[in-house]
């Protein structure tokens, strides 16, 4: 059992790895189309002038925006960039109970800082006056009724996806009584839920979205735009095809589970459409799934309301906004986009090749520094008491431009008390006593001896260095090879932080996917870890935002808890990852 697994484990991380290495090498090489660009290539060839193209991104202000929303948007922003075409941000905002300005606010940050130009911003709501002018048209012409059953019967006259539905008996009421009904449902005579307005398709199609389906109903809630004007809104079906159409959308791109929402899209297209005007084509592609995550925003909207996280922008979230504050880089979301790419099936992406993407970007940005975040303090005997120096260090050995900074040096250091131990084997190439390492950007030193406290734990680690090894300095000595360098701060000049190393969310790959388990069972309950860190002083100016490499640990960035006493670091991602660790 422990062998397959371990096998299994293995031979998935080979696949991975190599799916990896092809995307990768794909990506080099001139890219192939995805099937959205080769949809959009064979319109073109059929006669669609360039100059029509135009895309635009969606979203429902009803919550912030997440890394699957951030597929969409590099999607269709990205095919504006490809063929030059203007891109819209619309807002969906259909739905008065669950929209607010401050997810209207956060979406258009979120967009912009990943990168993107929009050409208009827009709101469905903005086209209220006009869908309500097509519904009549449409009333008129016999083609929309007015139902005042309740959901329930409508629901069982429904059919099901192999039974027919039953035609409602108010199916054939006359164009003047739906006329005058529909007028008093805009002008509040009627409650809530009591009447709907429904499209006259056909209650025998194959297609359960084509029998009769709601346009409008009765909602009194204020709206985040149009305040009280309105007590009816139009559904998203009706308000979705009709926007694209109004914009002149040329592909309106969504998720899969619309698919079977075309017919619909169509048929609404049809009953407005002038054919001197262009016809939006709506296509599918898969969902963004990440793997230890929850993506639905009524989840996480769950998970910030019962303050199972801080907010919206917990570094443990994925949001965008979370993300940003983890420390993640635009560039390093763009590409993840680009490499995981666009799908035909539902799938889930593994949050490896998430986290590989931002390693790859701050690998080559982010300077590096020292920091101890499990102290242990190690004195050098033979150093000057009292003496200091400042060595020269290389702030990114993969960006010669980044140049250098001076970090100070004295007789008693922190090092991780995880890089010393009185007596280990070969392979231990840290500090073990009668032994030696380099003290990165300084000396080498040898442990001498160790005290230890009442159970066994060290508490002191004495060494003698060698003077004339101090790296760079232009000595034999200091080109000396010894296998271990250790990372380290001087206590004098250090300054304590904050450090929040975070893990995943959910113990479980896929947490909203367990039949007869709520996605919240699959919570870590481990997935913060507050340390009180040492760093070097370098850091005493850093900005909320900032990123760095704290050597031999990972990945951090400056937290917006930050204050003028206080600095707090979020952990974006350790240098080598302890779930492949513990999978191994
Ligand atoms: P959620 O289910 O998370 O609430 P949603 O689909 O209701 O998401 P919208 O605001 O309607 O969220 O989405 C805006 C656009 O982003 C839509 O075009 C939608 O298809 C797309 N989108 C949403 N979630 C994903 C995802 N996980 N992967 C790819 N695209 C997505
Ligand atoms: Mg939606």
């Amino acid at each position: 059992m422990c062998l397959r697994f371990f096998c299994g484990c293995i031979a998935k991380k080979i696949q991975y790895f190599c799916k990896l290495l092809v995307s990768i090498i794909m990506n080099e090489e001139k890219k192939s189309l995805n099937f959205i660009e080769q949809i959009i290539e064979e319109d073109l060839a059929n006669g669609l002038p360039k100059e029509k193209l135009r895309f635009r991104f969606p979203p429902e202000p009803n919550g912030y925006l997440h890394i699957g929303h951030a597929a969409s948007i590099c999607l269709n922003f990205g095919l504006g960039l490809k063929y030059n075409a203007p891109v819209n941000l619309r807002f969906d905002d259909t739905n008065p109970a669950k929209e607010e300005q401050e997810y209207v606010d956060s979406i258009m940050y979120d967009v912009q800082w990943l990168g993107f130009k929009w050409d208009k911003v827009l709101y469905s709501s903005d086209y209220f006056q006009q869908l309500y002018d097509w519904t009549i048209a449409i009333i008129k012409d016999g083609k929309a009724y007015v139902d005042d059953q309740s959901s329930e019967q409508m629901a069982l006259q429904k059919g099901t996806p192999t039974e027919p539905g039953t035609d409602s008996p108010n199916r054939n009421r006359s164009v003047e009584e739906n006329l005058e009904l529909f007028l008093k449902m805009k002008n509040s005579e009627f409650e809530e839920g009591s009447h709907v307005l429904r499209a006259k398709i056909d209650m025998k199609h194959v297609n359960m979205h084509m029998r009769d389906p709601i346009m409008y109903r009765v909602l009194k809630k204020h709206h985040h735009r149009t305040g009280n004007d309105w007590c009816i809104y139009p559904m998203y079906d009706w308000t979705h095809g009709e926007s694209d159409y109004f914009e002149q959308i040329s592909h309106s791109i969504c998720t899969l589970e619309f698919k079977s929402h075309r017919d619909l899209y169509d048929w609404y297209v049809d009953q407005v459409y002038d054919p001197n005007l262009l016809r939006p084509k709506q296509r599918e592609f898969a969902r963004r799934n990440l793997s230890y995550t929850v993506m639905s925003k009524r989840k996480l909207l769950q998970l910030v309301e019962e303050k199972i996280v801080t907010g919206w922008d917990d570094p443990r979230m994925p949001t965008i906004s979370g993300l940003r504050r983890r420390g993640y880089t635009p560039e390093s979301l763009r590409n993840f986009s680009e490499i995981a790419g666009i799908a035909k099936r539902d799938n889930v992406t593994d949050v490896a090749l998430l986290e590989f993407c931002i390693k790859d970007h701050l690998n080559k940005t982010a300077p590096r520094v020292m920091t101890v975040l499990n102290p242990v303090k190690l004195v050098i005997t033979n150093y000057p008491e009292g003496k200091e120096e400042w060595l020269t260090a290389e702030n990114n050995q993969e960006d010669k431009r980044a140049g250098y900074r001076e970090v100070p040096f004295s007789r008693e250091i922190y090092i991780e008390q995880e890089d010393f131990q009185e007596e280990a084997n070969k392979k231990f190439f840290r500090l073990k006593l009668g032994g030696e390492v380099r003290l990165k950007n300084g000396y080498i030193i040898k442990a001498e001896s160790c005290l230890k406290d009442e159970n066994g734990e060290v508490t002191e680690i004495h060494c003698t260095y060698d003077k004339d090894s101090l790296s760079g300095s232009g000595t034999e000595a200091s080109t000396r090879k010894v296998k271990g360098t250790l990372h380290w701060v001087s206590i004098k000049h250090a300054l304590k932080a904050e450090v929040r190393v975070y893990d995943r969310l959910f113990t479980h790959e896929a947490p909203d996917s367990q039949k007869d388990k709520d996605f919240k069972e699959f919570l870590n309950p481990d997935s913060l870890t507050i340390i009180d860190a040492f760093i070097e002083p370098s850091l005493k100016e850093a900005k909320v935002l900032d990123r760095f490499q704290f050597q031999r640990l990972g990945y951090f960035c400056v937290d917006k808890d930050t204050t003028s006493t206080k600095l707090v670091f979020n952990r974006t991602v350790p240098l080598r990852d302890s779930w492949t660790k513990m999978s191994e």
